[in-house]
This record gives structure tokens, sequence and C-alpha cells, in this order.
């Protein structure tokens, strides 16, 4: 069976590469393709998938309509396939939109961090970004309603990890328990989670250490942003805090 190196995880700024087609078949979208170097990250983790184009021999472009996981490969869907396997296509992926994803994933990470950090123990329901990597959901559960005082206490606490960044590094630990052993209190993993064997770690220095597949941005400078509390589900204990970039500071919660 031919190889296929998954690019995105080792390389995710390179959004555009040439490379060989190694697979075609038929797929309910038109077809699918698994090319060997494939920049292409599948929609997993609460991330939307890449966006972009195709871009075979005879030049024209074809639209990235969706991708996943299948018998070893992961496929990439267009309309048509104009190649066959062996052919070299160039894939260009809209690098805006992954660098977007990139922010807000990490963005997830601190926000997560900073509610623990806050209130202690907290049950992680849901943490996704938007379709649109136009923002970024948490949702949480805790013991007690919060209060508008936590809230400032948490946009304060992930605004100060933005304006003194630490570097964002990508691990890998044998397990779980080594991990949890390695990092103690700067481990956390989500309950809805259960991982067998080796882990990928994101690691932001010295604040939090998680197990993640996904692409983020390497330090916690995700620039600035607006923190917005949200109603979650009927249950008075669950919140969501909603992160939106911004192109300057234009408001924070709580006093300067
Ligand atoms: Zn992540």
């Amino acid at each position: 069976m031919p190889e296929q190196n998954q690019v995105f995880n080792a390389q995710p700024n390179l959004t555009t590469i040439v490379s060989r087609v190694v697979a075609v078949r038929t797929h309910p979208l038109g077809m699918a393709v698994a090319i060997a170097d494939n920049v292409v990250r599948p929609a997993g983790g609460g991330e939307p998938r890449d966006r972009g184009l195709v871009r075979c021999a005879a030049g024209h472009g074809l639209e990235i309509l969706g991708a996943d996981k299948c018998d070893g490969f992961t496929w990439v869907f267009l309309e048509t396939s104009p190649v066959t396997p062996g052919e070299l296509v160039r894939v260009e992926l809209d690098s805006e939109y992954r660098c977007r994803r990139r922010r807000l994933h990490t963005a997830i990470h601190l926000a997560i961090r900073a509610t623990k950090n806050h209130l202690g123990e907290i049950q992680v329901v849901d943490a996704r970004i938007e379709e649109d990597a136009g923002s970024a959901l948490v949702a949480c559960r805790y013991s007690i309603p919060i209060s508008d005082a936590d809230v400032v206490a948490i946009d304060r606490s992930i605004r100060s990890e933005v304006l003194n960044p630490r570097l964002v590094t990508i691990l890998t630990a044998k397990s779980v328990e080594c991990a949890k052993k390695s990092y103690r209190d700067l481990f956390r993993l989500s309950e809805r989670y259960t991982l067998k064997g080796r882990v990928r770690l994101v690691c932001i220095e010295g604040y939090d250490v998680n197990p993640c597949s996904g692409l983020h941005h390497p330090s916690t400078d995700i620039g600035p942003y607006e923190l917005k509390l949200e109603s979650s589900g009927d249950d008075p204990n669950q919140f969501a805090i909603r992160i939106l970039p911004k192109k300057v500071w234009t408001s924070w919660l709580g006093e300067l």
C-alpha cells in the first residue's frame, strides 16, 4: 500500500505543496483523492477542516469539498478528479483561514486552563472553533453558577498570557499516565476523551499540558480578542465563554 505522510502535523505553516496522488476513488461528493504528502487536516477535535484548492497539471483548481480519514488514508473530496494515481497535484490551502483556526485553538487551551485555575474543578462539556473560524466557544459545568467577577478574573488571566506570551510546543508521551507523572498539575485531560498508548501533547510552557491532535498557534500571543459569557443549555451551573478575535483591543472586562 502506498505511503501517505500527514504533513500538517509536523509542518502546520506549510499551506502549499506539490505532491503525488497515491489513490483515487469515487465518493458521494464526486471523487476522493489521497495525496502522498497531505497538508489537508480533516475536521476533528472541535476544529473545522482545511479549505482550499487542488490544482492538477492542466492548471485549473478544484475546490476542496471535504476531507476524511478512511482505510488508512486521509482523503480529499473534489467535485471531479482529473488526476490518476502517480500524477502530481498542487494543493493550495486557505492560509488565512488556517491561521485563524490555529489562533482560536490556542485560545481554547488558554480559556480552559484560565477557567480551571480560577474555579478549580470544572467539567468541559464543549470546546469548538466555529465553522467560519470567526470565534471559539468553551462550555463548562461548575458546582454553582459563575458570577461576573469570575468572568472578569478569567478574562484577565487569559489576557495576561496573551500580552506576556509563552511558547506553545508539541511533545509526545508514552501514555496518559506518563504525562500525568511528568507534568503533574499542569496536565489536564477532559473526561470526554479516553486515550490509549502514545499521546500527542500540546504544551504551553509552564502553564498547561493537554493531549490534543489539533493545529495551534506557536505562542499564546493570539492577538487582541473580546470575551463574552453566554448561557449554555438549561443548567444554571453550565456556562459558555466565547472568544472573538479582534484587530485591536477594543474592550476587555474589568478595570484597566
Ligand atoms: Zn488543541
